[in-house]
């Protein structure tokens, strides 16, 4: 059963992201890998990331399954960290974290901040904040864990 203001989110996120995930698949040489589980939501994404000089997030890419949100906000911070260092991609996920708990997210830019608005809806759904948050946390941890298990 869905309300109204639901299914616009639903309809906004999906739309795009949703239908035609960015940076969907296995990256070959990641350097990066991480994953994560939301056990609320069933939502599972795999993140990999190649970072290269002055910790450049060089490429990055994203697997996963679940609903619309989680798998729409992974291809959708594929597409904003790419080619960004680590320091300014934890600084979007800092302020990403801010918007979709309703609270103030100045901290990011204007250009971003048009993308990241469309998941700000899920601020009213305390249960999906976790989904759309659920890469971003994979992402911050890829990029701790460091090594990816050894694929034979
Ligand atoms: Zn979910």
């Amino acid at each position: 059963m869905m309300d109204e203001s639901l299914r616009e989110l639903y309809q906004e996120v999906i739309l795009d992201h949703s239908r035609h995930p960015r940076h969907f698949g296995v990256l070959a040489d990641a350097n990066h890998v991480g994953e994560g589980h939301n056990p609320l939501c069933g939502d599972r994404v795999k993140v990999y990331l190649h970072v290269g000089a002055g910790d450049k997030i060089d490429d990055i890419s994203f697997e996963g399954k679940g609903c619309a949100i989680s798998q729409a906000s992974a291809s959708m911070m594929t597409d904003l960290v790419k080619g960004r260092s680590i320091a300014e991609a934890e600084k979007l996920m800092g302020g990403f974290l801010h918007l979709v708990k309703g609270e103030d997210a100045s901290a990011i830019g204007a250009d971003d901040r048009e993308h990241l608005d469309v998941m700000a809806g899920v601020q009213a759904f305390p249960m999906r904040v976790k989904c759309a948050t659920l890469a971003w946390h994979t992402m911050k941890s890829a990029l701790e864990g460091g090594n990816p298990a050894k694929s034979e």
